[in-house]
């Protein structure tokens, strides 16, 4: 049975109303260590729980490290998908003409195509030469 411990300010101490009253002395002994059993289970419970907080918190560290490397990627990645739309749209605004029935990217492939079936021996001559 469990103990009911006040304070008697008639005698100045803690006293059970459970077991000293009914003149069991000992029952307050075996009372405090079935509340120590309890406690102790009570806390193998608790440990057990820290235990797999433990081991979510690694996981979650382990997480938001790949997280971490995830945006780091992703942030690598937009830059050069941003550069490769920026050099891509240059050679699209290099092609002043529009040609009915081609798209912008149509008539640049096409352009590009020509340049390297021709040869571009007269190009590079006429780019060295507007370098002298
Ligand atoms: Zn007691």
């Amino acid at each position: 049975m469990k103990c009911e411990v006040r304070f008697s300010m008639a005698t100045y101490r803690w006293r059970c109303d459970t077991h000293e009253e009914m003149g069991d002395e000992d029952g307050c002994l075996v009372g405090a260590r079935e509340e120590i059993a309890d406690l102790r289970q009570r806390l193998g419970i608790l440990e057990n729980r820290l235990k797999n907080y433990d081991t979510l918190f690694e996981e979650v560290l382990v997480l938001r490290n790949s997280d971490r490397d995830i945006r780091r990627q992703n942030a690598d990645l937009r830059k050069r998908l941003e550069e490769a739309e920026r050099q891509y749209h240059e050679l699209l605004f290099a092609v002043e003409t529009k040609h009915d029935g081609e798209t912008r990217h149509e008539t640049a492939l096409r352009y590009v195509r020509q340049g390297e079936y021709k040869g571009d021996g007269v190009a590079c001559a006429t780019l060295a030469g507007k370098g002298e």
